[in-house]
């Protein structure tokens, strides 16, 4: 019945409570997936199911013709906790993206035109990252540094240039003034959980403002929480003129949002973009019930904290004990485990793990990611490791 373009593992799921969820014959497992870096709350939240009630029973949708209190309140908690001045809302995160992308163009092509609107040169390039992922859409794809997902589609969007990721070598080599934009994850998601370097993220600053430049940063995995802070960006020494969420920021509900700021803020205007469902009042009402846990509740600036640095504490524990756990990456509760894929393959823990109780998903070949809820408890981490330790001594 399906498309078949997911080898999905051979489970129906039927409930969740928290970090545990269950399948159709009654097994319970840790999810230590999270939908993808999506459910912070953990599964049947009360504070969604009430913002879920309450919204179904006032509005569900107008489109994007009109306001709605949760699309401006959402807003609102969005800018005064960043330092972004506009938001479009998305109903996810490839969506984001190809937003993104068009601010980049519109930018370039703006700047590439005299005061009479005449091409005098052609600034449209827009740089991206070698193992990034920003999407399957053709766009997304196209500034998506993986071979394999972009080879059967092309050809794919043009006049874009694929840089190794921290390398500043070849980023100088590459970003000149016909450059509109560079895209990255300031960590990578489905290749690792690799953190952009200080030094890169310097270049990236300094050539942005000599070249003009925008800078966009893709933290739609690891934004809204993950990494301790609200925006990942807040890990680094950079501000960036867009950048893309979704996932965590709906809590499980289709959201996105892509944010500007500064010169990226009025590049687009009326008929340049829409969207007839993104950031209806229903999903506004579940982020913003979301986004009062994670800042006024403190859970971000405590619970993603505190868990984290307590479950890479557990972690480098089993490092100790397996030689073949090369590191333990990552920030907050974005954490990877990785592993020397000639010994042992993260497919096959993801595998082993699920038939004893855990969910964990892989990221590359070599690193399983431990993405539990925001919520999640001390003994909840505590059994996680304590199932990964048993599998990876089965699969020694
Ligand atoms: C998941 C993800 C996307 C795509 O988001 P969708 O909601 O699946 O469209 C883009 N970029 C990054 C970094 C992601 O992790």
């Amino acid at each position: 019945m399906l498309l078949n373009v997911y080898n999905r593992y051979n489970v129906i799921f039927e409930k969740g409570k928290g970090t545990y969820i269950y399948d159709n014959e009654g097994n319970e497992y840790l999810d230590f997936v999270s939908g993808i870096s999506v459910n912070c709350l953990g599964h049947a939240s009360p504070v969604i199911t009430k913002a879920l009630i309450e919204q179904s029973q006032k509005l569900v949708h107008i489109s994007n013709l009109y306001y709605s209190q949760p699309q401006l309140d959402l807003a609102k908690k969005l800018t005064d906790n960043s330092e972004m001045e506009r938001v479009f809302f998305t109903n996810s995160g490839t969506e984001a993206i190809e937003l993104a992308l068009k601010i980049a163009r519109k930018y370039g092509n703006n700047l590439s035109c005299d005061e009479n609107g005449n091409k005098i040169t052609d600034k449209t390039e827009i740089i991206y990252m070698k193992d990034s992922f920003h999407g399957r859409s053709t766009g997304a794809l196209a500034v998506t540094g993986q071979p394999k997902y972009q080879k059967p589609f092309k050809p794919l969007m043009k006049n874009v240039t694929e840089c190794n990721f921290n390398d500043v070598q070849d980023l100088k080599a590459k970003v000149s003034e016909k450059t509109a934009a560079i895209i990255l994850e300031p960590i990578q998601g489905e290749s690792g959980l690799e953190s952009a370097t200080p030094e890169f993220i310097g270049t990236i600053k300094e050539l942005s403002e000599k070249y003009d430049t925008l800078v966009i940063f893709d933290e739609i995995q690891c934004g809204m929480g993950r990494t301790g802070k609200l925006f990942a960006y807040e890990n680094f020494d950079l501000v960036p003129d867009v950048i893309t969420i979704a996932k965590s920021l709906g809590g499980g509900v289709p959201i996105g949002a892509c944010l500007t700021k500064g010169k990226a803020n009025d590049v687009l205007v009326p008929g340049d973009h829409g969207s007839t469902y993104g950031g209806n009042p229903l999903v506004c009402a579940v982020a913003n019930a979301v986004l009062h846990e994670l800042i006024d509740n403190k859970l971000v600036e405590k619970n993603v904290v505190e868990k984290g640095q307590y479950s890479v504490k557990k972690l480098e524990k089993l490092k100790e004990k397996f030689d073949f756990i090369e590191e333990i990456r990552g920030k907050g509760l974005l954490l990877g485990i990785k592993f020397d894929d000639k010994k042992i393959l993260a497919k096959d823990i993801v595998l082993k793990a699920l038939e004893n109780g855990l969910l964990l998903v892989g990221a590359g070949n070599n690193v399983v990611r431990f993405f539990p809820p925001f919520n999640v408890a001390n003994e909840e981490i505590d059994k996680a490791v304590c199932i990964l330790e048993k599998v990876l001594g089965i699969l020694l």
